[in-house]
């Protein structure tokens, strides 16, 4: 891995907007020689990327042998995303070995429900499949009747699409499949979500992918279910705490840094995601290791200190969201005791009902902070507050 990362990143150096990062670090593609040197290298951001794009039309990162040009949603506005015809190449082909991975072979139809214009995400997906010579059928996002129409006829094996979609699709009556390609939204990462699609797919293979597009793909599911793969030969994924930009080991949460392995153009060196995962190891039957077994569950935007313990709302939400008794409202209220010690406090919306013991259990396994008291309660006003009454 360092020797093509260490490739990469001497391609990078002759591009002034990553020089910069080096000169910055005081260091020279040749003075990396293990990850803790390539750790040196400063962040690059979502920031960098604007500030580029607007001093200059297409940021500078334009080359002879760009052949697209997708767009990423970057706050109030849209990034473009350049890719060169050797970068889609390599993104179909690392897709298609995913793909394969994932138990779909040419012999499968595969409807792919997500966006094929400015967007890249319905190409990215397509790319991949028609390159394992799976029958791709473009839907792209539309009205369910039509999906219902289309699937009618040509009875797909393979559907990607947003679980929500999906789960619609399959109270229509979609059935057949042999698996199902989540993206789009937080799926294996939802206590829960993975066997509500299951079943209503009569046990079809759950696939979890993640991607963005400024780098596309991260890491993709097998057909063994264990969580995402990192895709590890064409991305560099590293876990830092949002606060402090430090490396975290293994196993640890944070937030989703990604450098790229094989790109000519406008690769991501360090790229902070703002996305929030962990990794572990584990030796797969498919053959990969590096995991990410709890999928990405939020985002790094909202966060507290709570008990010395990183608290993200967005986990709870997702914790909620496997207890059918309630509704996903919660108000979280976080307090100092007289002895100057955190407190916290959750009001969920709910049916009394509910088992308290495993709603305890599922909490205190995803914040991995038990809260002092949960109540459960009739009605909130807002779907999610966060009180903060310790300053
Ligand atoms: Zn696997």
């Amino acid at each position: 891995m360092l020797d093509i990362l260490r490739k990469q990143l001497a391609r990078n150096y002759q591009h002034p907007f990553y020089r910069k990062k080096f000169d910055e670090a005081g260091m020279k593609p040749e003075n990396i020689k293990s990850l803790k040197d390539f750790q040196k290298l400063p962040f690059m951001t979502r920031d960098d990327l604007n500030a580029a794009f607007e001093s200059e039309r297409f940021g500078g990162f334009m080359r002879n042998d760009v052949v697209r040009v997708n767009f990423s949603p970057s706050g109030t506005g849209l990034i473009p995303i350049l890719q060169t015809a050797r970068d889609v190449e390599v993104m179909d082909n690392v897709n298609a070995r995913a793909f394969e991975r994932a138990g779909v072979s040419m012999n499968d139809v595969v409807m792919i429900t997500f966006s094929y214009h400015i967007f890249i995400a319905g190409l990215n997906f397509h790319g991949g499949m028609e390159r394992l010579g799976a029958k791709v059928v473009p839907l792209g996002p539309g009205s369910t009747e039509r999906a219902l129409e289309i699937a009618e006829m040509v009875k797909p094996t393979v559907l990607i699409s947003n679980p929500s979609f999906a789960l619609k699709l399959a109270g229509e009556g979609l059935d057949g499949l042999n698996s199902f390609i989540a993206a789009g939204e937080p799926f294996t990462s939802v206590e829960g979500y993975r066997e509500k699609v299951k079943n209503a797919f009569n046990g079809a293979t759950m696939i979890d992918y993640y991607g963005m597009a400024e780098c596309l793909p991260i890491a993709c599911e097998c057909k063994y279910e264990n969580g995402l793969h990192v895709i590890d030969d064409f991305v560099h994924v590293e876990i830092i705490d949002p606060d402090t930009g430090e490396v975290l080991e293994e196993g640890e949460r944070g937030e989703v840094v990604v450098t790229h392995l094989n790109k000519d153009a406008m690769p991501m060196q360090r790229f902070r995601t703002g996305d929030l995962s962990m990794i572990e190891r584990f030796e797969c039957d498919c053959g990969k290791t590096l995991t990410m077994p709890r999928g990405v569950f939020g985002r790094t935007d909202e966060m507290y200190k709570v008990k010395g313990v990183k608290f993200y709302p967005s986990q709870l939400n997702l914790v909620l969201k496997g207890f059918p008794e309630l509704t996903g409202k919660f108000r979280a209220i976080i307090k100092r005791t007289e002895k100057g010690t955190d407190y916290l406090e959750v009001e969920v919306e709910g049916q009394e009902s509910v088992d308290h013991r495993k709603l305890e259990e599922a909490m205190k396994n995803a914040l991995l902070i038990s809260p002092n008291k949960i109540t459960i309660v009739d009605r909130l006003e807002k779907d999610r507050e966060v009180v903060d009454l310790r300053y």
